[in-house]
């Protein structure tokens, strides 16, 4: 077998080794077998990593850019990322399994978030107010925070660099990316981007590594001012909780277990296709997965008849090939977690109608594949309906009436995003304001835009992505106060 080549960590502008020497392998899934050797970072990469961001911070070829121009370059980002949209959606595929269609979508989307961002650079403005105090002029600015991290999952890894990096950097900040250690190939890649753009050295930089050793490294490190992490739940907790020791700011975007929600005056045909795109989109692989479809006991039986006979036509197989629909599961250790909630949901009496099991049709090779999954007569409480699976994998939940539906949309302890499929002004406009969900999609499921607020209620997480609210998640306000006055009065008192 030919050598596999061993990545490099992007530090300070330069390609370096990582200073462990160690290496492991990043695997294909769709042949389980290993492509390429990801460089170990240990606690002295994260060292070298942050200490060339905090260079770059103060450097004044990055400090003093004004903010118009700060957004050209991030414009001249997106430029490139379009022109080479193709070959970084084939990097995904290679890397993490996810369809070809969809990370070629998500490329030719991500540069968005450059032209978003990079024309917002420029109008963050701040206020002059009328002080309620005599000679006094104050106003505030906004600014940056200074090194922030990225802490990046498997799932959609440029994406989610995307909705990092583009705000983080429009708000004037240095940044390390730190990729799963499943998934790191796309962020060496895209870096190589914005080396081309011409941002100075140190501005953006990546580690590699697991997340235990150069991520905890990262996100304990006193000079880095803000952790913005996006992966599971018990880790977000652990960053969250090792972050506050030295008072970081903190964004975290976690699981989900969302309620897909049909009511019995919907097109059901739409909900149908509505509560599969939600399911085996992404082979179940999104934290806005609709994991729990809850169905009006009137019209049950007949969207789950309709549910099976879509779900059984899923082509599963090679995720480059454009006729491709379900691909396989991105990681091993998730395999196996998919496959042990299958032995979850057996144990706890649900009715298995369809899958149930690994997928092993002759065009799933020895790729790690769960055939798409669902389970009927399952009750909210169980724990196939309140935790998260991460793959395709649905519990179909019925309910009596609106009322019923709510309580049981958000009897968990995720709030990430939910659906609703109606025919109602009335619930369309109403039931939204009663969901706890960071997001609701009516009469549609699994939508995201640069323009649009993202992120989670409950324990979903904290903080908000895309959207012009997420640019304020990089920067802190400071108030100036001038005095007017010819002479300084009683100092013995506040002013
Ligand atoms: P994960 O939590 O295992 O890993 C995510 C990242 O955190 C990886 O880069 C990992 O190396 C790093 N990490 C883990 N422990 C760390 C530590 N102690 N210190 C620093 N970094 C650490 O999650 P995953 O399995 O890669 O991703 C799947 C999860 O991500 C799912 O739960 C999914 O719901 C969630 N997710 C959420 C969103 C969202 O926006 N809400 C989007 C995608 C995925």
């Amino acid at each position: 077998m030919a050598e596999l080549s061993k990545s490099k960590m992007y530090l300070g502008g330069e390609w370096v080794e990582p200073l462990t020497g160690d290496y492991f392998e990043s695997h294909n899934p769709y042949t389980g077998k290993p492509w390429m050797l990801v460089g170990r970072g240990g606690e002295d990469d994260a060292n070298r990593a942050v200490e060339a961001a905090k260079k770059a911070f103060h450097n004044p070829e990055w400090r003093d850019m004004t903010p118009t121009a700060r957004g050209h370059l991030l414009r001249k980002l997106g430029d490139l990322i379009a022109e080479n949209a193709e070959a970084l959606a084939k990097v995904e595929v290679q890397d993490n399994g996810k369809l070809y269609a969809e990370m070629h979508m998500q490329m030719r989307y991500a540069p968005q978030w450059y032209y978003y961002f990079g024309g917002l650079a420029d109008k963050i403005e701040g206020s002059i107010f009328p002080i309620d105090k005599p000679e006094i002029f104050a106003y505030t600015r906004h600014e940056p925070l200074g090194v922030c991290v990225a802490i990046i999952p498997w799932n959609s890894p440029l994406l989610l660099v995307s909705y990092k990096l583009a705000p983080a950097l429009a708000a004037g900040n240095t940044i390390i990316i730190k990729p799963s250690e499943f998934t790191s190939a796309s962020a060496l890649e895209y870096v190589k981007l914005v080396e081309a753009a011409g941002f100075p050295k140190g501005v953006v930089n990546v580690v590699t590594g697991y997340g235990k050793e150069v991520g905890e490294a990262l996100i304990t490190h006193p000079d880095v001012a803000k952790v913005a992490f996006t992966g599971g739940s018990a880790s977000g907790r652990h960053v969250y909780s090792r972050a506050a020791q030295s008072l970081k700011k903190v964004s975290l975007e976690l699981g989900g277990k969302s309620p897909n929600i049909i009511f019995d005056d919907c097109n059901i045909d739409n909900a149908v296709k509505g509560a599969i795109s939600g399911i085996f989109a992404a082979t179940g692989q999104t934290c806005i997965a609709g994991s729990r479809l809850l169905v009006q006991e009137s019209i049950h039986d007949e969207v789950v008849e309709k549910l099976i006979a879509l779900a059984k036509t899923a082509r599963m197989g090679d995720p480059m090939s454009k006729d491709t629909q379900v691909g396989p599961v991105t990681t091993y250790p998730q395999y196996e977690k998919v496959l042990s909630y299958l032995q979850i949901a057996h144990d706890e009496g649900v009715d298995c109608v369809l899958g149930g099991d690994k997928a092993t049709r002759p065009e799933c090779g020895e790729g790690w594949f769960v055939e798409p999954t669902i389970y009927t007569n399952v009750d909210n409480s169980m724990r196939i309906a309140q935790e998260e699976v991460f793959g395709p994998v649905l519990s179909v939940i019925p309910f009596k009436d609106e009322e019923e539906a709510i309580a049981i949309g958000n009897d968990v302890v995720f709030g990430l995003a939910a659906g609703i499929w109606t025919q109602s002004i009335r619930r369309a406009i109403e039931l939204p304001k009663k969901l706890q969900a960071g997001t609701v999609w009516v009469n549609m499921y699994r939508a995201v835009s640069y323009m649009a607020p993202f992120g989670g209620y409950k324990q979903s997480g904290l903080g908000r992505e895309n959207g012009q609210e997420a640019i304020r998640e990089y920067m802190q306000t400071k108030t100036v106060w001038l005095s007017t006055s010819e002479e300084v009065p009683n100092p013995f008192i506040m002013r």
